[in-house]
């Protein structure tokens, strides 16, 4: 039955009746866009008026929007860092939430080195779980039929820690993919995967890597799309399938399970997958064993119809790396979110990646925007509504949520494209003092500077010092890293710092960068060995000379921290006369270092 005679959406006509209800909660939301933001800062003030925080600020119980701007200030994590760390320490007092706070998320994003603390609440959960549950009702407005095979995604949980106050502190996803919301799902027949729980939640990435890539083998032929959150971790599944297909296709020939994968709960339920498929085996061996992984998605997975992975913001980068493992599918960004509080979604999905806009959904958070540019002088600089952002602006996202947050930078810059009904659709453009990321990592200048000091420290004894250096994200292998150019000034050239020195600057810089750099790089293998290329003395004063002719001013010019343009980074690479590698693995545990 066409369920586009029960309720037909401006979106389109809906698959079934539940999706019905998804499209009907989008277009109110949208449609009401203010006036569901008006009531959901009411619902937030009240809900936290006898909150410590809220309490500094003698709202006493007004919960009207001119009231709120005028009084609460906009804030960083910075700001609340004292509040949070109090919480942390187990501090059971409504301190930013009436609610208790239930535990902590783990942001990418760092401050002092570690991740981020973001107190959340229960509740929070089923707001996360009511954006997902939007999402494959506005796919299937666009791809038909995926009710008839699988999603092949690559999914994981990261390791946990308790603060000293015994709160669980975590990244959102693995809180979520924990929680019974995700566990105890029902059947949704267009919304099925090929990954069991129990491999998606086997903390041991290796195991459950290989259980997942295992299955979406087995299940080659019902696979419909293939994705995982970042197109980075679908790059590294790729990876691991170069690394591990003779095993993986020895396991399909005779329908057994690699002994290394030894979780009780995987082998329990891979004993109902497992069966001997030599057909199958033969076909995926010859396939991989080919010099040419051109299209090896489509080759594999032939019924895929898209890729779902997010490519906006620093993920862009592979978007040519995944257009050339699967022949150019579509690439699906599909939502925008964070620890700090899920925004929206894509209502249109398979747009181009560069055309990409995100739908913030006005039951999330309360949102303001922050103008930003070279424009918007200081006094321009109020904070504007949801509803009464401009096409063609941009704005940094400040957030109010349920658990706490009040007036909070996100520090995403993002652009407005366009209206759906009032509510307004965002570009994303990039993360606010982002230089370096290859996977979830984010370095930032000073961070950077800091680790090249500390680096540089090593070179003391050799009476030579780093004097020009810049950097740049090389995701030309899988996983990328991050290359440092330095120029040396080597003082007693008979006493040139050799290349054990040099190598383990690499680690030094290594140690010195944030704790999400080291997990990628000790725990997700995310990330490969840091490289230093040492170039001829005088490289960076071609650099210079190099800005100058193409109109930078010679007063002005400052050298880059990051180089992205291809002609600079062929000078630089053919002024270098030795590279370095990271020896090993920089130390990284899940407890936090303060
Ligand atoms: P985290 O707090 O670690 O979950 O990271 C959240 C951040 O990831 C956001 O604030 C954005 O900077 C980035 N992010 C999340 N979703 C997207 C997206 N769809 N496109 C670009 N960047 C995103």
């Amino acid at each position: 039955m066409a369920f586009d005679s029960i309720f037909s959406s401006p979106l389109g006509p809906p698959a079934c009746e539940k999706d019905a209800k998804a499209l009907q909660f989008i277009e109110e939301m949208t449609q009401n866009a203010d006036a569901v933001q008006q009531n959901v800062l009411a619902e937030i003030l009240n809900q936290n008026a006898q909150t410590e925080y809220l309490k500094r600020f003698n709202l006493d119980g007004i919960t009207d929007r001119d009231t709120f701007k005028s009084v609460i200030p906009m804030i960083t994590y910075e700001d609340l860092q004292p509040l949070i760390q109090r919480i942390a320490n187990g501090d059971r007092s409504p301190i930013l939430s009436a609610h208790p706070i239930s535990e902590f998320l783990t942001s990418s994003g760092t401050s002092a080195g570690e991740r981020k603390l973001m107190p959340t609440i229960k509740e929070e959960l089923d707001r996360r779980q009511l954006l997902y549950s939007l999402l494959m009702p506005v796919m299937n407005l666009y791809v038909k039929g995926l009710d008839k095979g699988k999603g092949l995604y690559f999914l994981f949980v990261k390791s946990e820690t308790k603060t000293p106050g015994g709160l669980l502190a975590r990244p959102v996803l693995t809180s979520y993919y924990k929680s019974e919301h995700f566990k105890t799902r029902p059947y949704d027949p267009f919304n099925v995967y090929t990954s069991p729980n129990e491999a998606i939640l086997c903390a041991d990435s290796f195991q459950s890597m290989y259980t997942q890539m295992l299955c979406g083998l087995y299940e080659s032929e019902q696979v419909l799309r293939v994705g995982a959150v970042f197109a980075s971790g679908l790059l590294r599944a790729i990876r691991f399938l170069q690394l591990n297909w003779p095993q993986l296709t020895h396991d399909i020939r005779t329908g057994s399970l690699n002994t290394k994968v030894t979780d009780p709960a995987i082998q329990e339920c891979m004993a109902q997958v497992l069966r001997p498929d030599p057909d199958l085996a033969d076909f995926i061996a010859k396939e991989c064993a080919k010099e040419n992984w051109k299209g090896i998605i489509t080759t594999i997975w032939p019924n895929t119809k898209y890729l779902d992975v997010i490519v906006t913001g620093a993920m862009a980068q592979y978007i040519p790396t995944l257009d050339y493992y699967s022949g150019g599918l579509p690439l699906a960004c599909t939502m925008y979110a964070s620890s700090e509080c899920y925004f929206g979604l894509n209502l249109t999905p398979m747009s181009k990646p560069s055309q990409v806009s995100y739908t913030i959904m006005p039951n999330m958070a309360y949102f303001e925007f922050l103008p930003h540019g070279p424009n918007s002088s200081k006094h321009a600089r109020k904070l504007v509504d949801l509803a009464d952002v401009e096409i063609g602006k941009e704005y940094e996202l400040v957030i109010t949520t349920y658990s706490g947050l009040c007036r909070y930078r996100v520090g995403d810059i993002l652009r407005v494209t366009g209206f759906y009904n009032s509510a307004p659709q965002f570009h994303f453009v990039r993360r606010k003092n982002v230089l370096l990321s290859i996977d979830s990592d984010k370095t930032d200048e000073a961070e950077l500077q800091k680790a090249v000091e500390n680096a540089s420290q090593i070179l003391q004894e050799f009476n030579t010092s780093v004097v020009e250096y810049t950097s740049y994200a090389d995701t030309n292998t899988i996983p990328g890293h991050y290359v440092m150019y330095w120029e040396l000034l080597v003082k007693d050239p008979t006493n040139f710092p050799n290349e054990k020195v040099l190598s383990q600057c690499c680690l030094v810089m290594e140690e010195s960068l944030n704790s999400v750099y080291r997990q990628c790089r000790v725990a997700d293998n995310s990330i490969g060995p840091l490289e230093i290329r040492v170039v001829k003395s005088g490289t960076f004063e071609e650099l210079m000379d190099y800005a100058i002719s193409r109109g930078a001013s010679i007063n002005q010019y400052k050298v880059p921290r990051c180089v992205t343009f291809t002609p600079v980074m062929e000078l630089l690479d053919s002024r270098v006369i030795s590279v370095h590698f990271s020896p090993s693995l920089p130390h990284w545990t899940p407890e936090r270092r303060r």
